[in-house]
């Protein structure tokens, strides 16, 4: 019998799925899925990965070439970066969870289509249901466009957007929105960079005072 994604929801709500368990049956869809173009081109989807429990999720844009390959999120050079931020906050790779916008590489690194977001994001948005997260921390452009869209959130472009928090919610959910640049741009200006280390530091900063490191 096919049990859908909504109703293993609900099974989580009745108390017979963990976290843990929904976060792997949303993974397992993403690997099986072909809902948009994307599967023809990817090497492996990339669901997501980190703790069911984590107070913290960070959400990039899509799989890169390193990411397609191994199938794990942010493992190229801009996660690397990444990994250093996580860890200057008192945070590692298990302990948050990292996700994308597009489970599937766009071909070349294109940015993704309207469509591709529109089709994708009810993966991201099972997951932010799962986990529950306090914060949600967006990386770059595509993933603050579609969360602040999504708690309908006026947006002009990260440069205006990056180190301001937004607490709202997302279907009765409490939950703090942390718009930063993309690691990935730091590997095109040291600007960039700097920018990320100050946020980062920001965000720190509200985590502490939210008790939450
Ligand atoms: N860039 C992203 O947006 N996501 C990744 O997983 C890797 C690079
Ligand atoms: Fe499915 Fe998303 Fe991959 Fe498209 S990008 S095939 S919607 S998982």
């Amino acid at each position: 019998m096919f049990i859908s994604l909504k109703t293993k929801l609900n099974l989580r709500g009745m108390g017979f799925l963990s976290k843990e368990e929904l976060l792997a049956v949303i993974a397992a869809e993403v690997i099986a899925c072909r809902k948009c173009e994307l599967w023809k081109t990817r090497k492996n989807a990339v669901p997501g990965e980190g703790s069911a429990e984590s107070q913290v999720m960070f959400i990039g844009e899509a799989p890169g070439y390193w990411e397609d390959v191994k199938g794990k999120p942010f493992v190229g050079a801009a996660g690397k970066f990444l990994d250093t931020l996580i860890a200057e906050i008192g945070f590692s790779r298990e302990t948050v969870f990292i996700g994308n916008v597009l489970k599937c590489r766009p071909p070349g690194n294109r940015e993704p289509l309207p469509n591709e977001v529109e089709t994708c994001t009810p993966y991201l948005d099972s997951q932010i249901q799962v986990i529950q997260p306090k914060f949600i921390v967006t990386l770059g452009n595509y993933s603050t466009a579609y969360i602040f869209s999504k708690v309908r959130l006026p947006f002009n472009g990260i440069t205006q957007a990056h180190g301001k928090s937004h607490e709202t919610s997302i279907s009765d959910m409490r939950v703090t929105i942390f718009p930063t640049f993309h690691p990935a741009a730091s590997l095109y200006s040291a600007k960039y960079g700097e920018r990320l280390v100050r946020d980062f530091r920001t965000l720190k900063h509200e985590l502490a005072q939210k008790g939450l490191i």
